[in-house]
């Protein structure tokens, strides 16, 4: 039987839900214990991969293809599992069923309604998530009182009696503010947030109090009367330097200790060296470099969350710090741009994924620079396309190369729309998606960099490189060196002289763990420290 654990938020969004759903994932798991988590989402679209950037930040992308909230990629870093669709909900999803249920007549006549039967289609997730495993850390998406989130919050009112009540835990996740003015840190609102909790029928357990300064023992005593929470199930968590050491602060707290005891499960001590050890070299680094990040969503770190956090990981790899220079690839290709200023104090370039024609010409400018500079490059996705489309352009001379995404017309389309993909009408959901095999060429950077001879990464796009062009791309020194065989795609590419010019058609940034750095972001900066020393 499975443990489960519920994670709640109230006051405000953005206390860092997911981080400490994601933290007691990993304290759990250095416990022995094996853990999953999933997220409730409790807004209506079926997935988030047809949301603005600006909207929802990042799409994460599982192994088996589902397009979901950038909490998984948390939760995939933290507790080192690879999550699948079931990890990821949404109110979209739970209508879409019990709709398709309703019109197949499923329900033999009867009125459907929220109680019991999306209700029961949304308890159905808990429990087929649930095998073979010890504890399941369910986290529900926005405020407590959002009126979407109600059928989820309702759901697990009536699951906690399905299961035996010791199997069952809530975790509330509030804010303490701090008044300036007063200097205190105030109790009260998180009281209304317990308050209206329990008006919805769900008594927390614990409460993870977010808070700019440590939450004293008397004001601990205070919230437990209030809330009906035992002053030790108050957990502090204050503002860390870093997320990875979210989950050390939290063990500070016992946090997990106190989670097993009121699971009645079993306290053992954790093993948490190789996190520690991850988080010092995170947190005293030895050296330094600056990768230039060109995107179009620069001020919205949260659209390319992943591909920072694998920039990260491959800084732990060489002990090194990565500064991430945000370059807004529009102001690469406005009139009198100065790239040799803009590049100085970088040693890398990164072009991550996009979609759309803004932002183009930029990236193609940042491609050519890396290209001519002798200058890093990890083209990610659209990152690739660029890498080519800029190739073509200028080393093969076919000036008018291009992608048909942005230039339906181009006499030369590099890349084009995958067979696939073409007429396809609905957008949801329909792309290349998921995970797929891509063999290395031997005597290539791509082989050396993984030390493999073939493997599997995660996908999420509707462009391909365009065979036709393959022969004059290697014959002017830009290799494929890695292909999907079953499909006969080109997945990977990289440029013969140069010191270190790769892309990929896929999405390395997902894979990429604090503990298990991605090859090739490890190697980007290996890289790129190589450049700095000369
Ligand atoms: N827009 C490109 C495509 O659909 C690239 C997608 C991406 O970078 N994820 O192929």
């Amino acid at each position: 039987m499975a443990k489960y654990i519920f994670v709640t938020g109230g006051v405000a969004s953005s206390l860092g839900k997911g981080i400490t759903a994601a933290s007691l994932g990993r304290l759990l798991k250095a416990r022995g214990y094996s853990v999953t988590n999933q997220k409730f989402d409790p807004y209506l679209n079926v997935d988030p991969g047809t949301m603005n950037p600006y909207q929802h930040g990042e799409v994460f992308v599982t192994e088996d293809g589902m397009e979901t909230d950038l909490d998984l990629g948390h939760y995939e870093r933290f507790i080192d599992e690879n999550l699948t669709r079931d990890s990821s909900v949404t109110s979209g999803q739970i209508f879409w069923s019990v709709l398709n249920k309703e019109r197949g007549g499923a329900y033999n006549g009867g009125t459907v309604q929220i109680i019991p039967h999306v209700t029961n289609e949304i308890k159905s997730k808990l429990y087929s998530i649930a095998k073979d495993k010890d504890v399941v850390i369910t986290e529900i998406g926005g405020t407590i009182g959002d009126i979407e989130g109600q059928s989820f919050i309702e759901a697990l009112r009536q699951f906690q009696w399905e299961v035996p009540r010791e199997d069952v835990l809530f975790i509330h996740v509030t804010l303490i503010p701090y008044l300036k003015s007063s200097q205190e840190l105030k109790t009260k609102p998180t009281q209304h947030s317990v308050k209206q909790l329990q008006s919805q029928g769900i008594q927390p357990n614990m409460l993870v109090c977010r808070s700019d300064y440590p939450v004293p023992m008397e004001m601990r005593q205070k919230l437990a009367q209030f809330c009906n929470v035992p002053a030790k199930y108050i957990i502090q968590n204050l503002d860390a330097e870093s997320l990875y050491q979210v989950p050390l602060m939290l063990e500070k707290e016992s946090f997990a200790d106190k989670v097993c005891e009121a699971l009645h499960m079993e306290i053992r001590k954790p093993d948490l060296a190789d996190w520690e050890l991850l988080v010092k070299r995170f947190q005293e680094p030895e050296k330094e470099v600056s990768i230039a990040l060109v995107g179009k969503y620069i001020e919205l770190h949260d659209a390319y969350l992943s591909v920072v956090e694998a920039l990260q990981h491959g800084g732990i790899a060489h002990n090194a710090r990565v500064r991430i220079k945000w370059v807004q690839a529009d102001e690469l290709s406005k009139a009198g741009a100065d790239l040799d200023a803009i590049f100085a104090d970088v040693q890398g370039i990164l072009v991550p994924g996009g979609f759309g024609s803004r932002g183009i010409e930029g990236k193609l400018l940042a491609a050519q620079y890396a290209r001519e500079h002798d200058m890093p490059y990890l083209g990610i996705c659209l990152g690739l396309q660029i890498a080519v489309i800029e190739f073509m352009r200028h080393v093969c001379g076919l000036e008018q190369a291009s992608s048909t995404e942005f230039d339906p017309e181009t006499p030369d389309p590099v890349i084009d729309i995958m067979a696939d993909q073409k007429g396809l009408v609905q957008t949801g959901g329909t792309m290349r998606l998921g995970h797929y095999r891509c063999a290395l060429k031997e005597d290539t950077k791509a082989r050396a960099i993984y030390g493999a001879e073939a493997v599997e990464e995660r996908h999420r796009h509707r462009f391909e490189f365009n065979n036709r062009y393959l022969a004059q791309m290697e014959a002017h020194g830009m290799i494929a060196s890695g292909r999907n065989e079953e499909r006969d795609l080109v997945e990977m590419i990289e440029l013969k002289n140069h010191p270190w010019f790769v892309a990929c058609q896929f999405h390395p940034e997902f894979k990429s763990r604090p503990n298990r750095p991605h090859p090739l972001f490890a190697g980007l900066v290996g890289a790129a420290i190589a450049r700095k020393e000369g």
